[in-house]
Protein backbone atom coordinates (compact mmCIF):
# COMPACT_ATOMS: atom_id res chain seq x y z
CA UNK A 1 0.00 0.00 0.00
CA UNK A 2 2.91 2.15 0.62
CA UNK A 3 4.52 1.83 -2.79
CA UNK A 4 1.28 2.59 -4.00
CA UNK A 5 1.27 6.28 -1.98
CA UNK A 6 4.94 6.68 -3.01
CA UNK A 7 4.38 5.81 -6.52
CA UNK A 8 1.86 8.66 -6.82
CA UNK A 9 3.49 11.12 -4.76
CA UNK A 10 7.10 11.18 -7.35
CA UNK A 11 4.39 11.07 -10.06
CA UNK A 12 3.11 14.54 -8.21
CA UNK A 13 6.22 15.83 -7.73
CA UNK A 14 7.41 14.88 -11.35
CA UNK A 15 4.39 16.93 -12.54
CA UNK A 16 5.05 19.98 -10.65
CA UNK A 17 9.03 20.23 -11.83
CA UNK A 18 7.89 20.31 -14.87
CA UNK A 19 5.59 22.74 -14.45
CA UNK A 20 8.08 25.00 -12.71
CA UNK A 21 10.71 24.33 -16.03
CA UNK A 22 7.99 25.26 -18.60
CA UNK A 23 7.44 28.63 -16.14
CA UNK A 24 10.81 30.04 -16.58
CA UNK A 25 10.80 29.08 -20.38
CA UNK A 26 7.95 30.51 -21.21
CA UNK A 27 9.17 33.99 -18.89
CA UNK A 28 12.16 33.86 -21.12
CA UNK A 29 10.24 32.96 -24.13
CA UNK A 30 8.45 36.71 -23.69
CA UNK A 31 11.70 38.69 -22.01
CA UNK A 32 13.50 40.82 -24.61
CA UNK A 33 16.69 39.00 -26.02
CA UNK A 34 20.65 40.27 -24.72
CA UNK A 35 22.67 38.41 -26.71
CA UNK A 36 24.49 40.36 -29.58
CA UNK A 37 24.66 38.89 -32.85
CA UNK A 38 28.40 40.31 -33.80
CA UNK A 39 29.98 40.79 -36.01
CA UNK A 40 26.24 41.17 -37.96
CA UNK A 41 24.83 43.93 -35.72
CA UNK A 42 28.26 45.86 -35.99
CA UNK A 43 26.73 49.07 -37.54
CA UNK A 44 24.25 49.49 -34.54
CA UNK A 45 26.47 48.23 -31.86
CA UNK A 46 27.11 50.40 -29.08
CA UNK A 47 30.26 50.24 -27.48
CA UNK A 48 30.81 52.17 -24.09
CA UNK A 49 32.24 55.93 -24.67
CA UNK A 50 34.58 55.03 -21.94
CA UNK A 51 35.52 51.61 -22.71
CA UNK A 52 39.79 51.78 -23.09
CA UNK A 53 40.64 49.85 -26.51
CA UNK A 54 43.46 52.10 -28.13
CA UNK A 55 45.60 54.82 -26.93
CA UNK A 56 45.47 58.26 -29.17
CA UNK A 57 46.61 61.44 -29.60
CA UNK A 58 44.04 63.98 -29.49
CA UNK A 59 43.75 66.46 -32.94
CA UNK A 60 42.15 69.36 -33.79
CA UNK A 61 40.56 70.27 -36.29
CA UNK A 62 43.43 71.81 -37.70
CA UNK A 63 45.55 68.00 -37.34
CA UNK A 64 47.63 69.49 -34.70
CA UNK A 65 48.22 67.43 -31.68
CA UNK A 66 49.38 68.80 -28.06
CA UNK A 67 52.15 66.50 -27.32
CA UNK A 68 55.34 68.36 -26.57
CA UNK A 69 57.93 65.51 -26.06
CA UNK A 70 58.23 65.87 -22.23
CA UNK A 71 58.26 62.01 -22.43
CA UNK A 72 56.62 62.28 -18.67
CA UNK A 73 54.20 59.37 -20.55
CA UNK A 74 56.91 57.48 -21.08
CA UNK A 75 58.49 57.58 -17.68
CA UNK A 76 54.89 56.73 -15.92
CA UNK A 77 54.01 53.68 -18.09
CA UNK A 78 54.77 50.49 -15.78
CA UNK A 79 55.74 48.19 -18.84
CA UNK A 80 57.50 50.14 -21.18
CA UNK A 81 54.63 50.54 -23.65
CA UNK A 82 55.87 53.92 -24.72
CA UNK A 83 58.61 54.89 -26.75
CA UNK A 84 59.49 58.54 -27.86
CA UNK A 85 61.75 60.02 -30.37
CA UNK A 86 62.38 63.62 -30.21
CA UNK A 87 64.21 66.02 -32.46
CA UNK A 88 65.86 69.80 -32.43
CA UNK A 89 64.27 71.99 -34.57
CA UNK A 90 64.78 75.70 -35.31
CA UNK A 91 62.00 78.31 -35.17
CA UNK A 92 61.54 80.92 -37.11
CA UNK A 93 63.01 83.59 -34.48
CA UNK A 94 65.82 81.09 -34.24
CA UNK A 95 65.67 79.85 -31.11
CA UNK A 96 65.91 76.21 -30.80
CA UNK A 97 63.21 73.96 -29.52
CA UNK A 98 62.32 69.95 -28.78
CA UNK A 99 59.86 68.53 -30.77
CA UNK A 100 58.19 65.19 -31.01
CA UNK A 101 59.58 62.97 -33.74
CA UNK A 102 58.04 59.43 -33.35
CA UNK A 103 55.39 58.11 -31.19
CA UNK A 104 55.69 54.94 -31.30
CA UNK A 105 52.44 52.68 -28.87
CA UNK A 106 52.46 48.83 -28.40
CA UNK A 107 49.10 47.57 -27.82
CA UNK A 108 49.84 44.16 -27.34
CA UNK A 109 51.80 45.44 -24.01
CA UNK A 110 49.50 48.13 -22.79
CA UNK A 111 47.64 47.56 -19.07
CA UNK A 112 45.21 50.31 -20.13
CA UNK A 113 45.93 51.53 -16.50
CA UNK A 114 45.79 54.98 -18.03
CA UNK A 115 48.58 56.50 -16.08
CA UNK A 116 49.94 58.00 -18.98
CA UNK A 117 46.61 60.04 -20.10
CA UNK A 118 46.21 61.33 -16.31
CA UNK A 119 50.23 62.47 -15.94
CA UNK A 120 50.14 64.08 -19.33
CA UNK A 121 50.56 68.25 -18.90
CA UNK A 122 49.19 68.94 -22.11
CA UNK A 123 45.87 66.53 -21.52
CA UNK A 124 47.53 65.12 -25.13
CA UNK A 125 46.81 61.96 -24.90
CA UNK A 126 43.28 59.83 -24.80
CA UNK A 127 41.43 56.41 -25.41
CA UNK A 128 39.67 55.38 -28.05
CA UNK A 129 36.65 52.69 -27.93
CA UNK A 130 37.72 50.93 -31.60
CA UNK A 131 37.63 47.91 -29.92
CA UNK A 132 38.04 45.65 -33.09
CA UNK A 133 42.54 45.55 -32.42
CA UNK A 134 42.67 41.74 -33.64
CA UNK A 135 45.85 41.04 -35.93
CA UNK A 136 47.66 38.34 -37.36
CA UNK A 137 50.70 39.81 -36.12
CA UNK A 138 52.27 41.29 -33.16
CA UNK A 139 54.18 44.14 -35.23
CA UNK A 140 51.07 45.47 -36.25
CA UNK A 141 50.15 46.06 -32.32
CA UNK A 142 52.78 48.57 -32.66
CA UNK A 143 51.68 51.97 -33.50
CA UNK A 144 52.81 55.12 -34.33
CA UNK A 145 50.86 58.07 -32.85
CA UNK A 146 51.98 61.13 -34.61
CA UNK A 147 51.15 59.44 -37.76
CA UNK A 148 49.31 62.62 -38.90
CA UNK A 149 51.63 64.69 -41.48
CA UNK A 150 52.85 68.04 -39.62
CA UNK A 151 50.40 70.65 -40.62
CA UNK A 152 52.23 74.28 -41.94
CA UNK A 153 52.87 76.59 -39.13
CA UNK A 154 53.40 73.99 -36.14
CA UNK A 155 56.65 74.94 -35.78
CA UNK A 156 55.99 78.56 -34.73
CA UNK A 157 57.12 80.29 -31.70
CA UNK A 158 54.58 80.01 -29.03
CA UNK A 159 52.54 83.08 -28.40
CA UNK A 160 54.37 85.50 -25.97
CA UNK A 161 53.02 85.72 -22.30
CA UNK A 162 50.23 88.99 -21.85
CA UNK A 163 52.19 91.32 -19.61
CA UNK A 164 50.88 91.46 -16.20
CA UNK A 165 48.45 94.15 -14.75
CA UNK A 166 51.43 96.79 -13.19
CA UNK A 167 49.15 97.47 -10.14
CA UNK A 168 47.93 93.88 -9.47
CA UNK A 169 51.86 93.28 -9.83
CA UNK A 170 53.02 96.16 -7.47
CA UNK A 171 50.26 94.81 -5.01
CA UNK A 172 51.75 91.03 -5.19
CA UNK A 173 54.94 92.82 -4.24
CA UNK A 174 53.54 94.19 -1.29
CA UNK A 175 52.09 91.35 -0.03
CA UNK A 176 55.30 89.63 -0.27
CA UNK A 177 57.14 92.12 1.12
CA UNK A 178 54.84 92.84 3.96
CA UNK A 179 54.54 88.70 4.97
CA UNK A 180 58.85 88.31 4.44
CA UNK A 181 59.00 91.20 7.23
CA UNK A 182 56.13 89.64 9.64
CA UNK A 183 58.62 86.25 9.09
CA UNK A 184 61.52 88.54 10.10
CA UNK A 185 59.84 89.83 13.31
CA UNK A 186 58.91 86.80 14.20
CA UNK A 187 62.31 85.54 14.38
CA UNK A 188 64.02 88.51 15.89
CA UNK A 189 61.40 88.03 18.72
CA UNK A 190 61.96 84.42 19.10
CA UNK A 191 65.61 84.99 19.12
CA UNK A 192 65.04 87.82 22.11
CA UNK A 193 63.07 85.44 23.86
CA UNK A 194 66.00 82.96 23.75
CA UNK A 195 68.49 85.19 24.88
CA UNK A 196 66.57 86.19 27.78
CA UNK A 197 65.61 82.88 28.99
CA UNK A 198 68.92 81.91 28.44
CA UNK A 199 70.75 84.75 30.92
CA UNK A 200 68.98 84.24 34.33
CA UNK A 201 69.78 80.39 34.02
CA UNK A 202 73.49 81.55 34.07
CA UNK A 203 72.58 83.78 37.14
CA UNK A 204 71.35 81.72 39.18
CA UNK A 205 73.89 78.91 38.11
CA UNK A 206 75.80 77.49 41.24
CA UNK A 207 78.86 79.50 41.28
CA UNK A 208 82.90 77.41 41.60
CA UNK A 209 84.73 78.77 44.00
CA UNK A 210 88.24 78.22 43.79
CA UNK A 211 89.73 76.32 46.89
CA UNK A 212 91.33 78.36 49.78
CA UNK A 213 94.74 78.02 50.32
CA UNK A 214 94.24 76.26 54.23
CA UNK A 215 92.01 73.83 52.58
CA UNK A 216 94.42 72.55 49.98
CA UNK A 217 95.14 69.16 50.60
CA UNK A 218 98.57 68.52 52.57
CA UNK A 219 100.94 66.20 51.06
S1 LIG B 1 51.91 62.73 -24.57
FE1 LIG B 1 51.98 64.23 -22.90
S2 LIG B 1 53.34 63.31 -21.34
FE2 LIG B 1 53.66 62.18 -23.27
S3 LIG B 1 55.43 63.21 -24.21
FE3 LIG B 1 53.56 64.15 -25.08
S4 LIG B 1 53.18 65.92 -23.74
FE4 LIG B 1 54.62 64.62 -22.64
S1 LIG C 1 47.66 52.85 -20.32
FE1 LIG C 1 49.25 52.28 -18.84
S2 LIG C 1 50.30 50.55 -19.79
FE2 LIG C 1 49.11 51.54 -21.43
S3 LIG C 1 50.57 52.98 -22.35
FE3 LIG C 1 49.46 54.12 -20.78
S4 LIG C 1 50.76 53.95 -18.93
FE4 LIG C 1 51.44 52.38 -20.38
Amino acid sequence: MSSVKEYFKSVGEGVKSLLVGMGVTGKELVTPKVTEQYPENRKTLKIADRFRAELTLKYDAEGHHKCIGCGICQMNCPNGTIQLKTKMVELPDGKKKRKLDEYLYDLGSCTFCMLCVTTCPQDALEFTNDFEQAVFERDKLIKKLNYRPEPEGSEAPAPAKPAMDPEKLAAIKAEALKKAAAIKAAKAAEAAKAAGEASPRNADAPKTEAPKADEAPKA
